[in-house]
């Protein structure tokens, strides 16, 4: 099994994370996820883009270009011989003496890693239970960043409650989940909140925005209250694991009559239909 680290890949077994790397003393760094189908990065210049954003965002100096970082990426996919799985990529601001200011003379580590596995979505197919929660992280959460303690809260919350996911709520209004982006259909008219500081701009929720228009859904990106989210005929959750993840409950509530909807299930099918696209025949 190899890594990439920095602009080297390397057997995983010679790698070890310093005890000194901010990302593990601080959570001082960035990550993504990224799918792989067929040997093919899905989507891999949205998560390039946000991957440099974030990283500017939080001025941790990333020591490849968007170029160089693409090569060593398809390399290490090449190497592992990955057909169907995933890429997780992490930067972190480096290694130095603990102090909570940015270290001076210091370089970031990238890291990245693939795993194999073609998700069977069980989940997506029966529908997905939800309970909601308040929505107590900070305010950058449009920064993927390494600090996810508010969303593995909530996640566990979720998990003990026999549900699969959290809903975000803050004052009254519904943000995202814990590690998803949501999104409710009302007479035609799909509504999700807006792509601000208060969300990740998940990549498969600009996906699915793009194929609204084929499914003959109208976009609204305003945040919903959380009593319009009870009310909606339909819910679904994006992520780069689900892809579209119809809810069926929310809070023990049925979401229109507990099914999923038509909606959903075409989005489903015009996503399935973006991804044969992409891939080699
Ligand atoms: N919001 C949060 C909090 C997430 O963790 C994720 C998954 N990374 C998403 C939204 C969805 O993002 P994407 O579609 O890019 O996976």
């Amino acid at each position: 099994m190899y890594i990439l680290v920095n602009e080297g890949i390397i057997p995983r077994s010679s790698f070890s994370v310093d005890i000194e790397d901010r990302g593990y003393q601080f959570g001082d760094g960035i990550y993504e996820m990224v799918k792989v189908f067929e040997g093919v990065l899905f989507e891999w210049e949205a998560h390039l883009q946000r991957l440099f954003r974030s990283a500017r965002e939080l001025r941790i100096t990333i020591s490849m270009n968007k170029e160089e970082l693409t090569e060593q990426v398809q390399r290490l996919i090449a190497i592992e011989d990955l057909r169907d799985g995933y890429v997780y990529i992490q930067v972190t601001r480096g290694v130095a003496s603990r102090i909570h200011h940015f270290p001076e003379g210091v370089s970031s580590v990238l890291v990245a890693y693939t795993k194999e596995g073609k998700e069977e979505r069980k989940e997506e197919l029966a529908g997905i239970r939800v309970i909601t929660t308040e929505d107590i992280r900070w305010q950058r959460v449009d920064i993927k960043s390494l600090n996810l303690l508010g969303n593995v809260l909530a996640k566990q919350k979720a998990v003990e409650a026999g549900a699969q996911e959290a809903v975000f709520v803050r004052d009254g209004m519904v943000t995202e989940c814990s590690s998803s982006n949501i999104f409710g259909i009302k007479d035609g008219v799909c509504f999700t909140h807006p792509a601000n500081h208060l969300i990740l701009n998940g990549i498969t929720r600009q996906v699915v925005i793009r194929l609204l228009e084929k499914v003959s859904l109208e976009l609204e990106e305003s945040p919903m209250k959380l009593e319009a989210l009870y009310g909606m005929d339909e819910v679904f959750i994006t992520n780069t694991g689900q892809e579209v993840g119809p809810v069926i409950e929310i809070d023990g509530r049925k979401v229109g009559n507990g099914d999923i909807g038509v909606y959903s299930r075409n989005l489903s099918i015009e996503f399935q239909r973006l991804i044969d696209s992409v891939v080699p025949s």
